[in-house]
């Protein structure tokens, strides 16, 4: 099936209160053209400067979302357009957020990522780091950045238990915060779910999906390396 088709299919399937990020790393342009011109304007990276190269070329209404690793030093080249970021792990990394934001006129949303999985290879938050971020006077005192939500990754695992366990547990992270830190209607997104596992995490209350393969195919070419 074509990108196209494949977007198609899935976007019927979804339901309403869903959003989809179409994941594009390591696809070229013409891949998320192909997307976009079947309205959808959502799309995921998780690498600084193909992200950058892919803004400068294509449509000025697309929505990027960065979802992978930021380094703080980079925030700086995103910080002008970047729609959501996915994986805040640290306040060092906040912190950076905001004073870019502040510079580019802007509030930049963010989610906290947790870390979730049962593998150490994983960023995110714990529990205990990210109340203590929620807490902290820096984080109050931040105009910048808003907090929009969560973001987690299950452990790449057949057992089903185990993924929707681990969805659950962020879906709880997500309640807890919101009714004792971020008590607003801006605090909606539970981004959870890629193509392996993203119908187990919309039973669990995933928001905000991120899809790469089951869209674009599979990944011939790792950009890790
Ligand atoms: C690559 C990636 C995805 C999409 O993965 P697929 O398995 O191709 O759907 C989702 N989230 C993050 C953080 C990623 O790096």
């Amino acid at each position: 099936m074509s990108i196209a088709e494949n977007l198609l299919k899935i976007k019927q399937s979804l339901p309403k209160n869903v959003t989809l990020v179409a994941v594009s790393k390591t696809k070229p342009e013409e891949a998320i053209l192909e997307a976009y011109q079947k309205g959808h304007k959502v799309f995921g990276e998780n690498k600084v400067q193909e992200l950058v190269d892919k803004q400068e070329h294509l449509p000025k209404d697309i929505e990027w979302h960065f979802i992978g690793h930021l380094q703080t030093n980079k925030v700086k080249y995103i910080a002008p357009f970047v729609h959501l970021i996915h994986a805040v792990d640290s306040l060092k990394l906040l912190k950076e957020i905001n004073k870019q934001g502040a510079k580019n006129e802007r509030i930049i949303k963010c989610l906290l990522q947790f870390h979730i999985a049962n593998e150490k290879a994983k960023f995110g938050l714990s529990k205990e780091e990210a109340f203590e971020l929620l807490q902290s006077s820096e984080f109050k005192a931040m105009d910048h950045v808003k907090i929009v939500g969560v973001m987690g990754m299950a452990t790449y695992t057949d057992n089903e238990d185990q993924i929707r366990a681990e969805f659950a547990n962020l879906k709880a992270y997500f309640d807890e915060i919101k009714e004792k830190f971020i008590n607003n209607d801006d605090f909606t997104e539970n981004s959870m779910g890629m193509s392996a596992d993203y119908k187990i995490a919309i039973e669990e209350g995933s928001t905000m999906i991120r899809l790469g393969s089951s869209i674009f195919g599979i990944r011939f070419k790792s950009n890790f390396i």
